[in-house]
């Protein structure tokens, strides 16, 4: 006997409980007509990172991915934001850190998981059903999906945010051709609170729920170039990920769901000695953070971090590591960025390695902050030896 549609919705809810998932809606399948719009004002505005599919009917019509879409399933798994013993940092074993979006396992494996298992559901209860699963790096918005579901509103932050685990919410969803009644879209309620705005440390959320990617430290943190000499200073030893707009947030306050094993942090991995990092293999990087959602840029990013964090701590004990890489690394990313490590630590011996430097490097851009470097180190000498005749 042919089921109702509200029938399949309740076994799908009860199933879902059963899989461990936090919360599940249904949302109709329709273009999601206005944040076209917005997505396009967006673009215009230079404000896009890159990493976004480029076709903005595939992100805005379920249809474009499955042309017999009626429904959407979306999900939310909560994670935890705090770890029991945080390892410490301290002068000569300074560490580094990866955002909670990237504790545990890769998120996106497991919540593929649990879309597959609903997924398995779905057809046992409509066999020969379609049904196609994404969680992040499908075309489709995860945010907007599950605005309409019911998961959560938009912040003024651009999180989606939960009722019940604030924005600490991984999220995915499932497109089908089976109609299911739709849930109604969660109230927003930022209300008058401004917190993310005003903590956002490079002005990259322009207006409430409008974000400058290329301006966010997040995205900043992935990219494989040089890192702007004006964010170097922001990232506050941050190796992947940013996230002060999630953290000041009220609604996320003593938020610290850890039911889900999969998303349990070594200390170790997420909070990582900083100058180890440096020598690492792509061998040893992929045995090591493979496995994490935060090594999907590999290593050149994480490394350039780290060598940033390290001359934001002036971490004299790493100068002659910063040393070596300046002289040998292939990567002028990586012998730049060493540069301006050695001039934010100074010192004879950091001056000295980059004056040697100086004269052979060929690299245009790793040149000048190689100049640069030189300059802050003679700026230090100066300082210093006017306080010792002050004195
Ligand atoms: Fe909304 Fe305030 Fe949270 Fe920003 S910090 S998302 S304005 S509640």
């Amino acid at each position: 006997m042919k089921m109702e549609a509200a029938e399949i919705k309740k076994a799908l809810q009860m199933e879902a409980k059963r899989l461990k998932i936090d919360k599940i809606g249904f949302a109709s399948a329709e273009p999601f007509t206005e944040l076209k719009e917005r997505l396009k004002r967006h673009r215009e505005a230079g404000f896009e990172s890159g990493f976004e599919e480029p076709d903005l009917d595939k992100r805005t019509d379920p249809r474009k991915i499955l042309p017999e879409a009626r429904s959407i399933i979306a999900i939310a798994l909560a994670y935890p934001t705090k770890m029991e013993q945080p390892p410490v940092s301290k002068p000569g074993a300074y560490r580094g850190v990866f955002c909670r979006a990237s504790w545990g396992e890769d998120y996106h494996n497991v919540l593929k998981r649990k879309l597959e298992g609903l997924k398995a559901k779905l057809l046992e209860l409509v066999p020969g059903a379609a049904a196609t699963v994404m969680v992040d790096t499908g075309a489709l918005s995860d945010r907007a999906v599950a605005e309409r579901a019911g998961i959560g509103w938009s912040g003024k932050n651009t999180s989606i945010i939960t009722p019940e685990f604030g924005s600490w919410v991984y999220l995915g969803e499932m497109i089908t051709d089976v109609h299911l009644p739709p849930d109604q879209p969660v109230t927003e309620a930022c209300g008058d609170c401004t917190a993310c705005l005003d903590a956002c440390p490079t002005g990259a959320l322009v207006a409430p729920g409008q974000l400058n990617s290329r301006a966010c430290l997040a995205y900043l943190t992935q990219t494989k170039g040089f890192l702007a000499p004006e964010y170097r200073d922001l990232l506050g030893g941050y190796l992947y990920g940013f996230e002060t707009c999630q953290a000041v947030c009220p609604y996320n306050r003593k938020k610290n769901f850890t039911h889900h094993e999969e998303f349990t942090p070594d200390p170790e991995k997420v909070r990582p000695l900083l100058k180890p990092l440096l020598q690492l293999s792509n061998r040893e990087f992929r045995e090591r953070f493979g496995s994490m959602a935060g090594s999907w840029r590999g290593k050149k990013p994480i490394q350039r971090n780290a060598i940033i964090a390290l001359g934001r701590f002036r971490d004299r004990t790493a100068v002659p590591d910063l040393i070596r890489l300046l002289k040998e690394d292939p990567r002028p990313v990586i012998r730049g960025t060493a540069a301006w490590a050695l001039g934010r630590i100074g010192g004879p011996e950091a001056a000295d390695a980059l004056s040697l430097a100086g004269k052979t490097e060929r690299d245009q851009k790793v040149k000048e902050e190689i100049e640069k470097a030189l300059d802050e180190c003679r700026g230090e000498e100066t300082a210093n030896h006017r306080t010792y005749r002050e004195a």
